[in-house]
């Protein structure tokens, strides 16, 4: 550790929980959150049951109410993207089912309001920030990549040209620190880059697709940032990575529903995010063997999960009595990873 600017999270892997609040049109006066605790609390309410046994408590790191801020929500993730800089390899996962804010919180609503900026743009903004505070003595270069994986394909989303060319992933470790060496690595040097790259990337995630909306939320996409240093006066290099992560809809999809490819997508969702679940809980119970090797969501991110790396996981409650169900789900993949 070169500079301090971490002082040290107990373990390595946490779990922040963010409530959704009603959107216009919503608002039944029905929600299936009782109360949210200051000590990372939350207790749900099952709306077809009565008395104590239709509240249950679930516990986190944190857990952000309706009206907590991007900026809030922020302040909590900062200190963990600040030590990319100081060479750590830190990864932060979206997850929920879809329509519970996970773009939102990754990205924010729309890029042109800073306001709302989602955690991404802040956090490259904050590692613009401080490289350029520390000039005098370490010299960064960041550069970026952003894939989709989608069915088990990896996808290049900065190829301009819009062929989708199918990217391989390499298992053994880089010199360079990429795993997906094909990917277009784009040299980034203020916000500004990052966001012309992002419109770039959401154009490309809509290349085959019948409607934005339905092919997001089919697929992982993966902000990947690969932070070189160079001490000036030693000569000795630093690297770090961060990846961002808007994972698929955790939804589970009606068996007797999906048919052909929808079937198809929803099996290879469900696979990748109980093998993205297996390796965070073997990774918190220090198992081993860790089983990277099940999905190419976890194999794109192996280096960033485990070892010296940090992970923080936010996941995504609707409120809505009629996502009961699959919130339930949700807090219940996110305690086995917690
Ligand atoms: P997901 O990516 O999980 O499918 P979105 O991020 O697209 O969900 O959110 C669904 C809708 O809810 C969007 O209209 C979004 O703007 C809104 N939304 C989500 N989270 C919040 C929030 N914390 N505050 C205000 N609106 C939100
Ligand atoms: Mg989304």
């Amino acid at each position: 550790l070169l500079y301090n600017t971490v002082q040290d999270l107990k373990g390595t892997i946490r779990v922040f929980c963010r409530v959704r609040p009603f959107l216009p049109g919503q608002t039944d006066g029905l929600s299936t959150i009782d109360y949210i605790g200051e000590n990372g609390n939350i207790m749900i309410v099952n709306p077809h049951k009565h008395g104590k046994d239709a509240r249950k408590v679930f516990t986190f790191n944190k857990v952000f109410g309706a009206n907590v801020t991007q900026q809030q929500v922020f302040g909590d993730t900062q200190p963990l993207i600040r030590s990319v800089l100081d060479g750590y390899n830190v990864c932060i996962f979206a997850y929920g089912q879809t329509g519970s804010g996970k773009t939102y919180t990754m990205n924010g609503p729309d890029l042109t309001t800073e306001e709302t900026w989602g955690v991404n743009y802040r956090a490259l903004n904050d590692l613009f920030e401080i490289s350029n505070s520390r000039l005098d003595f370490i010299r960064y270069e960041v550069r970026v990549q952003m894939i989709e994986i989608y069915n088990e394909q990896v996808r290049d989303l900065l190829v301009s040209d819009g062929t989708n060319r199918r990217l391989d992933i390499w298992n053994i470790s880089q010199p360079n620190g990429l795993n997906v060496p094909d990917a277009s690595l784009v040299p980034v040097k203020c916000t500004q880059d990052v966001l012309d790259l992002m419109l770039i990337g959401q154009k490309n995630r809509a290349v085959g697709a019948t409607a934005l909306n339905e092919r997001s939320s089919r697929s992982h996409s993966v902000l990947a940032v690969h932070v070189h240093g160079k001490e000036l006066v030693s000569g000795s290099i630093l690297r770090g990575c961060l990846h961002l992560v808007d994972l698929a809809g955790s939804e589970r999809v009606d068996k007797s529903e999906a048919v052909g490819e929808r079937l198809r997508e929803a099996q290879h969702i469900n696979r990748s995010l109980s093998a993205l679940g297996d390796v965070i809980s073997s990774l918190a119970q220090k198992n081993k063997h860790i089983p990277y090797r099940n999905s190419k969501l976890t194999q794109v991110l192996q280096d960033s999960l485990g070892g010296q790396a940090k992970t923080l996981m936010f996941v995504h409650i609707n409120p809505e009595v009629s996502s009961f169900g699959e919130t339930i789900s949700t807090l219940k993949f996110a305690e086995r990873v917690a």
